[in-house]
């Protein structure tokens, strides 16, 4: 089914095959320890790197592949089939990085893309505070100008890659009293005084891609490191998670796959009352509503994803019906996979439960389904 996807094009396809084979046979493999210990995953990034995928998204005068929004999508699914953390951090690479796609200068573009492209560094994308996740504009980590620099003072939660990263891209208020229009997007190297990676959370899921808090004491970032103008930088960050939303339903849909590729597996592999228990109608219509919904949830994110390779103006709506779609149907999807498997679907003998806990971030992050379903009701009624 998954390989019957007549709208691809030959590049694409490429895209998917090289990314598949390099994601079930050098990431899989190591997807329960990553779990299990909460590793980084740097051999797997660094592998990425050395193939090109890290850079697919970035132009191709930067070094990247310009390979588009399709094949991004198509690469995050098959990380995410094999390691939901490390997908979590591929993710990443464009969500931090797109920032600088958009409303960089020439000299910003030089001086990070070809090395995020490469895979020499990581970036991250620094919005949520411990006070402000969905109402992101009521931020107060604050930047106050001072002559060609700006000082920094508060702190930042929930930063996936914030320790690792090379660049992060960091949302600040300028202007308080101005919410949205008040904040600013300034870009934070490691190492820069007054700069320092706070708590690493314990989480549910996704446990190779560290989540940390980021604080700034007296931290001054030059000018130049600045994406845009003063009060621009929550445009700039709407923007971008509009454009990552797909990536998120890909990642979903990889996750989604995988348990349902396990539970028919274990479905003609499990014996009860003197039959595989995939003989039992019970078990295949669930069999056949997951893969209907994983199917359907490809789908609404190809099409989207299509949609931003052909520049439409507008696609607010359908990318966040497909992160929404796409992680509510790998949340069911996954929990059904584990009823399949029974009580070896509860245990960590079998990957299932990891792809349930993993699946549930993907309903959260980057705006949860609540937010999406505000999104797209907005886009259906207009502001009343
Ligand atoms: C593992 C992980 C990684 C993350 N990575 C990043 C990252 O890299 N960068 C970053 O900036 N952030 C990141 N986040 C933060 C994430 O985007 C936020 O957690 C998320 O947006 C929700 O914000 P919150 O946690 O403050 O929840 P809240 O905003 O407090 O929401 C609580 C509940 O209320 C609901 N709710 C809120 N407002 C409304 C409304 N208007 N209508 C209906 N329901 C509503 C929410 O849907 C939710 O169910 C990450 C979070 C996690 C857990």
């Amino acid at each position: 089914m998954m390989d019957q996807q007549y709208y691809l094009t030959d590049d694409q396809r490429a895209v998917r095959d090289l990314v598949r084979e390099i994601a079930r046979e050098r990431i899989a493999p190591l997807a329960a320890h990553v779990d299990e210990t909460g590793e980084y995953p740097h051999e797997q990034l660094k592998l990425l790197g050395q193939q090109g995928v890290m850079g697919l998204h970035i132009p191709e005068e930067y070094g990247g592949a310009a390979a588009g929004m399709l094949a991004f999508c198509l690469a995050a699914e098959e990380i995410a089939w094999a390691c939901a953390a490390t997908s979590t951090l591929f993710l990443v690479q464009n969500l931090g990085g797109y920032p600088i796609m958009l409303a960089g200068n020439e000299e910003q573009k030089r001086r990070f893309l070809p090395r995020l492209a490469s895979g020499e560094i990581t970036a991250a994308f620094s919005l949520s505070e411990a006070g402000s996740g969905s109402d992101a504009a009521a931020m107060q980590c604050a930047a106050v100008r001072k002559g060609d620099r700006y000082v920094v003072n508060g702190s930042k939660m929930w930063v996936t890659n914030g320790s690792h990263a090379g660049v992060t891209t960091v949302l600040v208020t300028t202007d308080r009293s101005k919410r949205g229009k008040g904040v600013t997007a300034l870009l934070v190297e490691p190492g820069t005084p007054g700069f320092t990676v706070g708590k690493h959370e314990k989480k549910l899921g996704i446990h190779g891609s560290p989540t940390v808090a980021l604080h700034f004491t007296d931290c001054e970032i030059p000018v130049e490191n600045r994406l845009g103008e003063d009060g621009e930088g929550f445009r700039i960050a709407m923007k971008t998670l509009e454009h990552s939303r797909p990536t998120i339903g890909a990642q979903a849909v990889g996750i989604a796959q995988a348990a349902l590729d396990a539970a028919i597996g274990y479905a003609k592999e499990r014996r009860a009352f003197d039959q595989p228990i995939a003989a039992f109608q019970g078990i295949q219509f669930m069999l056949a509503d997951m893969a209907t919904a994983v199917h359907a949830s490809r789908l609404v994110v190809h099409h989207v994803a299509g949609l931003m390779d052909r520049h439409a103006p507008s696609t607010a709506l359908e990318a966040s019906m497909a992160k929404c779609l796409a992680s509510d149907t790998a949340m069911k999807v996954t929990t059904d996979a584990v009823q399949i498997f029974g009580g070896y679907g509860y245990t960590r003998e079998f990957p299932v439960e990891r792809f349930m806990r993993d699946a549930k971030i993907t309903q959260i992050y980057e705006g949860t389904n609540q937010i999406q379903r505000l999104v797209i009701a907005q886009q259906l009624v207009g502001k009343l």
